[in-house]
């Protein structure tokens, strides 16, 4: 089981892996790609470096991880985290890892659909997990295409016998089982008087009970609703010490909201990574 598991590869995940690793922790650091940092042209106002692209602060932030033995994946989505006992899992698109404590660096994107926004709690849901038991036996939309959708797909699967993908107008990048329908159109409307009652795509209206959420990838928006995280908008909420509500869940950078620039991302991986420090001292 690893000490912490950062979420992210960005300036919060790095400088949080490489506090941790220097306080002699094990950590592991699994990204799906460079976040913010890869559109960034040129950042000026970082101290110490007049100038330097975002690609490039990203590779040195990378090569410092190397230097420190840290292991960082970055070609992994991770696509949900469980508790354990003693901890957490981390699923991801490759695996599953034991973890004691996790820390979240994800930037800010998240996938709450707009289009789903009237009908959240009343038949739209962002977790197969959490809610797919309360649609057992009935007609479940779930809409995505990547590895999101096919890992909410079977959970899903196994509770619901009717259940159909709506890819809203993308392309499958996931092989998914012949017998589950897909509907490729976009979606341009959720319908229903109190709670949901279909789904409306270019061409076509399909009664449903329920719709699951799974587009894109995984973001802190979608860890949150699998574990009960608070949230406020787009950002988690954390306490002084960058602790989510849930004990052993830390977040920063971004995706915690406040001034969006890496040298608060890197400020806030640090601090984090002293607090995790700190717990997993007191818990050993
Ligand atoms: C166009 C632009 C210009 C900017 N200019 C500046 C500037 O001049 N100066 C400045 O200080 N800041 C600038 N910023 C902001 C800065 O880039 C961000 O504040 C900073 O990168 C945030 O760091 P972070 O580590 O919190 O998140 P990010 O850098 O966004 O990193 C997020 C990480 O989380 C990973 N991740 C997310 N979801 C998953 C998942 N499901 N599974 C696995 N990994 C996941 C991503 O792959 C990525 O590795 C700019 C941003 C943009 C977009």
């Amino acid at each position: 089981m690893k000490d912490t598991i950062v979420v992210g590869y960005g300036p919060c995940g790095i400088s949080c892996a490489i506090y941790l690793r220097r306080y002699g922790n094990d950590v592991l650091v699994l990204g799906k790609d460079g976040g913010a940092l890869e559109k960034v042209s040129n950042i000026e106002n970082y101290y110490g470096i007049s100038s330097i692209s975002g690609p490039d602060l990203l590779k040195q932030g990378l090569k410092q991880a190397h230097s420190l033995g840290i292991e960082v994946r970055t070609r992994e989505e991770v696509l949900s985290i469980e508790a354990i006992d003693g901890g957490f899992e981390v699923v991801t698109s490759v695996g599953r890892y034991p973890t004691r404590t996790v820390m979240l660096a994800c930037g800010t994107s998240r996938n709450q659909w707009q289009l789903g926004k009237r009908f959240e709690g009343y038949g739209v849901s962002y977790c197969a997990t959490c809610d797919g038991f309360l649609y057992r036996k009935k007609k479940v939309a779930l809409v995505g295409s990547g590895a999101l959708m096919k890992h909410e797909l079977e959970v899903l699967k196994n509770l619901c016998p009717d259940v159909t993908v709506f890819t809203d107008g993308k392309p499958l990048e996931e092989e998914i089982s012949p017998e589950v329908k897909v509907v490729p159109e976009k979606i341009t409307e959720l319908f229903g008087s109190e709670k949901l009652e279909g789904i409306r795509t270019e061409s076509q209206s399909y009664d449903i009970d329920g719709c699951f959420v799974a587009l894109g990838s995984a973001s802190a928006f979608t860890f949150a609703k699998h574990l009960g995280m608070q949230t406020e908008g787009n950002r988690l909420v954390v306490d002084d010490h960058f602790q989510t509500n849930i004990p052993g869940i830390y977040a920063g950078g971004d995706t915690i909201g406040g001034l969006l620039q890496v040298s608060k991302a890197v400020s806030d991986g640090a601090l984090a990574a002293t607090a995790i420090s700190q717990f997993l001292r007191e818990k050993k």
